[in-house]
């Protein structure tokens, strides 16, 4: 979900955008206007994530998932090593995408223990001529997160924080590249963030496209070619919002309240479980079963009529998933966790 504030603003500028006349889709990218969007967007979260200047800011396009494919294109050759920890179904598919492109391996994976646990570091099996190590700072759809950076031994350290971007403060000095697709904390999707560390720029692949070269990106001020406007305004009023709110800190405090209040209702009913390691449950995506998934229909029905949206587990998981990005409000969880002790009681 996107804040309440963000999307009475973009409601009230649509037909008269800064006195234009028209809206901000319909602005010329290249004129003043728009070019103070797309500079006050990268300051308000260079601001908001403390992102020092050797460090580039791309608003690109492609997802995540394009992502996957461009850190192996930009960071490695076809012969060269890149390592990947393989915590769940998007580091993956991360995993399996660069492995079209480079030599990728693992160097941990949890899934023999059905993703459900990060193995432990000093199991891990990094190779020191790996390029990049490679992680999935939240597995959305399994509920899995790390509670730590990885030690990268070395290595530019590589992060997709599609889905956890922005719910608390980083330390940006610790990472190479980190890329999020835009939908979760950040704005509408069609907008995807790159921060790099300026060292890392240059070094794509000869012979690649160069809307995939992260320095041709740089080079034209993330407008190679036109840029996803409206979604990068919208990101722009989200960063504005997270500031008014008090920051990563204050969003931090507050997705921790929210995602300890849900896992206490679960683990303190017999009703629902969740089978991820407490060490590194999500605070962004919340999976859980019901003991009887023959209740699972009845449970989505009347969760939809109390206006509890969007609670169908990912269609490869099953179950539930309560997602808590950043724009859920504390009362939002109360609602949800309310509801599941009616409905146990209902039930029992
Ligand atoms: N990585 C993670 C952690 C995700 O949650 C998602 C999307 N849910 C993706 C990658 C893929 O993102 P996109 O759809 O923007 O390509």
């Amino acid at each position: 979900m996107l804040p309440l504030p963000v999307l009475e603003r973009v409601r009230e500028a649509l037909p008269d955008w800064d006195g234009s006349g028209m809206s901000v889709m319909e602005v010329s990218h290249r004129g003043r206007a728009f070019r103070q969007v797309a500079e006050r967007a990268e300051a308000d979260l260079r601001e908001l994530l403390a992102i020092p200047d050797d460090y580039a800011v791309l608003f690109l396009q492609g997802g995540a998932t394009l992502q996957f494919a461009m850190v192996a294109l930009n960071l490695a050759e076809q012969h060269s090593v890149a390592d990947y920890l393989r915590t769940g179904a998007w580091s993956k598919k991360a995993h399996a995408e660069a492995g079209r492109l480079c030599r990728a391996r693992l160097a941990a994976d949890a899934s023999a223990n059905g993703y459900t646990r990060i193995p432990p570091s000093a199991d891990w099996a990094p190779d020191p001529r790996a390029r990049y190590l490679h992680y999935t700072t939240n597995e959305t759809i399994g509920g899995v997160e790390f509670a730590f950076v990885p030690e990268a031994g070395g290595v530019p350290l590589v992060a997709d924080m599609s889905s956890d971007i922005l719910s608390r403060p980083i330390d940006i000095p610790r990472f190479g590249i980190i890329y999020a697709g835009a939908q979760k904390n950040i704005g509408p999707a069609g907008l995807t963030l790159v921060i790099a560390r300026r060292d890392l720029l240059g070094r794509a692949r000869a012979g690649i496209p160069s809307m995939l070269d992260y320095q041709a990106h740089a080079d034209a001020g993330s407008m190679l070619n036109t840029p996803p406007t409206f979604a990068w305004h919208v990101a722009g009023l989200v960063f504005q919002w997270l500031k008014e709110e008090g920051g990563l800190t204050a969003m931090a405090e507050r997705n921790r309240r929210k995602a300890h209040k849900l896992y206490a209702a679960i683990d303190g009913s017999s009703f629902y479980s969740n089978a991820v390691d407490p060490a590194c449950r999500s605070r962004m995506n919340v999976p859980f079963v019901l003991a009887d998934p023959a209740l699972d229909a009845r449970f989505l029905e009347q969760a939809d009529t109390a206006g509890l949206a969007n609670l169908k587990g990912h269609r490869s998981a099953g179950g539930m998933r309560a997602s808590l990005y950043n724009a859920m409000p504390e009362a939002g969880v109360d609602a949800l966790i309310d509801f599941m002790r009616d409905f146990e009681t209902q039930c029992a």
